[in-house]
């Protein structure tokens, strides 16, 4: 037996499902979750010794690539001045500055410590501004685990194909409207019948929690048009996009202004840390300025905000980004080419340093055809990169994450390793 194998058998006996998430259990595709031991740049280790090229990148937040010594050192830094204070510190100030600066539609904003917290908090806020009660969301979008947001999620919902979550009381969603994502002619047709008495809408601006879905040009211009005519919230949920698929977010990529921002992931750089912001007229709704309660007792955790400060900054130099796509596209293209050659219908699409891989002819653009593509395959396809060496998220409904400490050298690689399997499978 692995010592991964002993070590899920005992997780198993104390932990729910031998996990603290539920995608890590393997559920969809079998077999024994890789117990991580450590990780430096593009690599994991597991509990094996067995060395993995990580295309998880802690689903997002690993940008500069893992265990990043400048980011190591600030939270050493940290963490010697203490933990938590639960009083506010001047490091609080200077990362809210730098997220304002990046991000074109944030005025004020307030930190928190997972993504979930952001969403929860930016509806319960768009609520209490508008005081309406109704919110959108759209199929196949994950925004965390908050009562009113389980409703055809994506991630692990969509995974282990449960639309919605038991424990959740009808009452709680009964004001939650899902609407096809990308389909502006629903979206007009809800706003006609619904839009005065709607909250917000939320979305994921490219979803990334039913693998990489792009919206197109209309719907995104259609979804801010409708949003501003009634007066309802636009919240771009970018926890998963933000500073992943440009610096500023998809938002930067639409040329939208949306009215509410939330955060995750790569602003914590790796450490709890989260954030949401927008208007200042809206923002300033909430406690202790307004009605609006929120509260945490590690929001803006010192160590957090420093490992986060100091991704910012490296995500700021010269060519980041550029770098990202670069070796986004060569991997992209080197599947697609190896996948053709070998007569397996495959596709792939990539966004900054995001991307995603599809087992179907076409890129999907909806939930509907994410759905319809071939999970079999996907789970063939999953082993047999794992078994050469290569971890890619253990689902075929999430996207996939380079970071900056992966190099042409490794691509090509993976190239070649996915060759082999493509070659098994047709
Ligand atoms: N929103 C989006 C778009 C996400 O991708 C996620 C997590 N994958 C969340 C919200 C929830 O974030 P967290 O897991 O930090 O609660």
């Amino acid at each position: 037996m692995t010592r991964n194998q002993q070590l899920f058998d005992r997780a198993k006996q104390i932990i729910p499902g031998g996990v603290n998430s539920p995608v890590r259990a393997f559920g969809s595709v079998g077999g024994t979750p890789r117990f991580i031991r450590r990780a430096a740049g593009a690599f994991v280790w597991d509990e094996d010794g067995t060395r993995y090229t990580d295309y998880v990148g802690s689903w997002g937040p690993a940008i500069v690539g893992h265990a990043h010594p400048e980011v190591i050192e600030a939270v050493r830094e940290a963490a010697a001045g203490g933990l938590s204070f639960g009083a506010p510190t001047e490091a609080e100030i200077v990362i809210a500055e730098e997220i304002a600066k990046i991000v074109p539609g944030v005025e004020r904003l307030r930190l928190v410590s997972s993504g979930t917290e952001a969403t929860m908090s930016a509806i319960r806020l768009a609520r209490g501004y508008t005081g309406r009660d109704k919110i959108v969301k759209f199929e196949g979008c994950y925004h965390g685990h908050s009562d009113s947001l389980l409703v055809k999620a994506g991630s692990g919902l969509l995974t282990f194909g449960h639309p919605s979550s038991a424990g959740v009381p009808a009452d709680f969603t009964a004001h939650t409207a899902v609407l096809p994502y990308n389909d502006t002619a629903a979206l007009e047709a809800y706003f006609a019948a619904q839009g005065a008495q709607t909250a917000c809408v939320i979305w994921e601006p490219i979803a990334g929690n039913m693998n990489l879905v792009k919206p197109s040009a209309e719907f995104v211009q259609t979804l801010r048009r409708l949003t501003a005519e009634h007066g309802a919230v636009l919240i771009y949920d970018e926890v998963m996009t933000g500073f992943r698929a440009a610096l500023g977010g998809a938002q930067s990529l639409h040329g939208i202004t949306p009215d509410l921002t939330t955060m995750g992931k790569v602003i914590g750089g790796g450490m709890p840390l989260a954030a949401f912001g927008g208007k200042r007229e809206i923002m300033e709704c909430i406690s202790p300025l307004g009605g609006v309660y929120q509260a945490g007792t590690l929001s803006g955790n010192p160590v957090a905000v420093a490992a986060g400060l100091k991704t910012l900054q490296i995500i700021q130099r010269e060519g980041f980004y550029e770098n990202l796509a670069d070796l986004c596209a060569r991997l992209t293209q080197g599947l697609t080419q190896a996948a053709a050659e070998a007569g397996v219908p495959f596709c792939a699409d990539f966004v900054g340093g995001m991307f995603g891989l599809y087992f179907a002819e076409q890129i999907p653009q909806s939930y509907a055809d994410m759905t319809a593509s071939n999970t079999d395959a996907f789970k063939t396809f999953f082993h047999g990169m794992l078994a050469r060496g290569v971890a890619f998220g253990p689902s075929a409904y999430e996207a996939c994450f380079m970071s900056a400490a992966h190099t042409p050298e490794l691509i090509d690689d993976t190239v070649a390793a996915a060759k082999s399997v493509f070659a098994r499978m047709a």
